[in-house]
């Protein structure tokens, strides 16, 4: 089974407040390399430019923390869900 199927196991609960929270200002001011657009393995990040913000869709998050290491500017905030929410992953 490759990983795109294992991922498709697993549950998740979504909060309705978000556990990641993006300084749009930083963004706008001094990233020019966006990788958290990149390193996401859920592709969560997303950049609007009409709007020029970055944005991201908490609700498919795997908890992995990769974002939080690739971002260079210290832009984002981030913490575990609530108990309860989510992700919640199968094996086997
Ligand atoms: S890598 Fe950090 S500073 Fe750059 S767009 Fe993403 S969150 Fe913003
Ligand atoms: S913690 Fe992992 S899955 Fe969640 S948004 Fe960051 S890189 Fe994506």
């Amino acid at each position: 089974m490759d990983v795109a199927a294992k991922l498709t196991k697993n549950a998740i609960k979504a909060d309705a407040e978000s556990h990641i929270a993006i300084d749009a200002e930083v963004c706008r001011a001094k990233c020019t390399e966006r990788h958290c657009e990149r390193v996401c393995p859920a592709a969560l990040y997303e950049w609007n430019a009409e709007a020029q913000r970055m944005v991201v869709e908490h609700a498919g998050c795997l908890e992995c923390g990769t974002c939080l290491v690739a971002c260079r500017h210290d832009a984002l905030s981030w913490k575990y869900p609530k108990g309860g929410y989510g992700v919640q992953y199968r094996y086997g």
